[in-house]
Formats: structure tokens, C-alpha cells, sequence
């Protein structure tokens, strides 16, 4: 039996976790934290062994340091971080264990591993973009899950992140190179979340996509992973550890 808190348990995500945990009889949900009930009261009268993040980059970064202060484990959700933000998560995971993933879906982190050998195998002939849809309640764009699918294909070619993304384009001079990676975002209605990632040749294309039919694909993958961290060491983890993807 895992004890398990919520933070952002008001939110879309933390609601949809509550909601699978009540049906796994591994799991006890301990504590709820949302703006009304604060992680710093919560955390010095409940036993929590691993806390679930969903809320936003500013309260992870607010909350991080109350679990540091009390060794607990997390698994963090949330995306949109600054590269400041992305610093404090890595010095906490220095003192706690972290599982951090920007998409806690196993079939994205399928496509993660897939991508990197497609780019790799394709790189010479082909250009690359991804398109992310959202509903239309997402603050941030572009997606995180888009953001490390760019920077895992383009790791795979060999060429750096920052200097060859583009979010959307316009103009009336803007031929893309070969390397450039454009990434696109929709936003609108209820879509959970589709990223479709396009490799476009001179005479063929081939366009690999996920879909999330309900939010339930990440709360479980968040379970799964807040399983797996309870009895680690502190580190920063991904989903790929989580899933053991050689
Ligand atoms: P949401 O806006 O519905 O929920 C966020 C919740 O966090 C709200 O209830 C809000 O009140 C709460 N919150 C604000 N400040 C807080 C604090 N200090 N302590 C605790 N809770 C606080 O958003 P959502 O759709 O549930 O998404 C939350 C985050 O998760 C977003 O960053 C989103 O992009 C991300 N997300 C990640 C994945 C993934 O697989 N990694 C999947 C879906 C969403």
C-alpha cells in the first residue's frame, strides 16, 4: 500500500487521479492539496510516501521546496517551466527522488523511443515538424510533450535544440532549412492532447500521431510512477526509467 497526496487535486488532472486511485486497492490517497489547503499544513499532519504534481510551474517551484524541507518523493506533471525553474527542479532532485515527465501517457513515451531512431535512419532526406492540438483551458504552448519530442528528434540528427526550433511561422521570406523543426500549436474545445510529428521527403511523407482519448492515460502512468519511486534514491527520473526502456 502506497500513501499517496495530491497537489492541484481541484484541477483537471489531479481530479482524474483521484478518480483512477479510488479503484486501485495499492493505493490510499492521504492528502488533497489545492489553494484552499495548503502543502505546508497538509504535509506536517498526513503520512504521505509520494506526492502527485499537476498545478503549474510556480506552485511546483513553491511546493518543491516544503518537500525537500520534509524528504518526500515526487512525481511532477506539470509542464511550462523556465530554464530557472528547470534548474530548482534539478538541484531538489539532488535531496529527493523526482520522477519529472512532460507526458506520463506510455504510447507517448513509445513515440519518444520510436522518433529517435526515425530521425536518426531519415535525417539526411527528410524535414521534420510537429503538430500539437490542446483544449482550449492550456496555458502553456507549445505543449511540453511537443517541446521534448523536438528535442529528442533533433537530438537524434545530431544538431541542437534551441538553434534550429521554430514555433509557427510567417513571412514572406521563410524557407525552412533541412534542420529547422517547426512545431505548431492548435488550441480549442475539449481535445486532450494529439501531437502528430511529420517527416516529409520529396516524394513521400510519413506522419506518426497519439491521441489521448481521456486523461486517464497519464493519471495511470502517474500512479505507475509514483509506485516506482517509493523506495529510490534521490534522483531525477524519467518515464522512460519508470517504464525500464533499455
Ligand atoms: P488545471 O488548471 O485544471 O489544474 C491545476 C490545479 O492546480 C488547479 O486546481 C489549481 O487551483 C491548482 N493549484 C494552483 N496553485 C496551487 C498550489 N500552490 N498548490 C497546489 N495546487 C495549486 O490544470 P490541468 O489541466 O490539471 O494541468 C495541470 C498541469 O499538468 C499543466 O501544467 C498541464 O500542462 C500538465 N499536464 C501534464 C500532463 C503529463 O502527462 N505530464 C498531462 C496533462 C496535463
Amino acid at each position: 500500500m502506497i500513501r499517496v497526496g495530491i497537489l492541484g487535486s481541484e484541477g483537471r488532472m489531479g481530479r482524474a487521479i483521484v478518480e483512477l486511485a479510488s479503484t486501485d486497492s495499492d493505493v490510499r490517497i492521504e492528502s488533497l492539496v489545492d489553494v484552499k489547503n495548503l502543502l505546508r499544513t497538509e504535509i506536517t499532519n498526513k503520512k504521505v510516501d509520494v506526492f502527485i504534481d499537476f498545478s503549474s510551474p510556480k506552485a511546483t517551484v513553491e511546493n518543491l521546496r516544503i518537500l525537500v524541507e520534509h524528504n518526500v518523493s515526487v512525481v511532477i506533471g506539470t509542464t511550462g517551466f523556465n530554464a530557472e525553474e528547470l534548474k530548482i527542479l534539478e538541484s531538489a532532485a539532488q535531496k529527493i527522488p523526482i520522477v519529472f515527465a512532460s507526458n506520463f501517457s506510455v504510447g507517448v513515451n513509445v513515440l519518444w523511443k520510436v522518433i529517435a531512431s526515425i530521425s536518426k535512419t531519415l535525417a539526411a532526406d527528410y524535414d521534420a515538424d510537429i503538430v500539437e492540438s490542446h483544449h482550449r483551458h492550456k496555458k502553456d504552448a507549445p505543449s511540453g510533450t511537443a517541446v521534448t519530442t523536438g528535442q529528442i528528434l533533433l537530438d537524434a540528427k545530431g544538431v541542437n535544440y534551441e538553434d534550429n526550433v521554430v514555433f509557427g511561422r510567417s513571412g514572406r521570406n521563410n524557407m525552412r532549412s533541412r534542420d529547422e523543426l517547426g512545431i505548431l500549436a492548435v488550441r480549442g474545445g475539449g481535445v486532450v492532447g494529439e501531437h502528430t510529428v511529420i517527416f516529409a521527403s520529396d516524394c513521400d511523407k510519413l506522419e506518426i500521431k497519439h491521441t489521448a482519448f481521456s486523461r486517464e492515460t497519464f493519471a495511470a502512468g502517474a500512479i505507475r510512477a509514483a509506485k516506482w519511486l517509493l523506495k529510490k534514491q534521490p534522483g531525477l527520473y524519467s518515464m522512460q526509467d519508470v517504464l525500464e526502456f533499455q
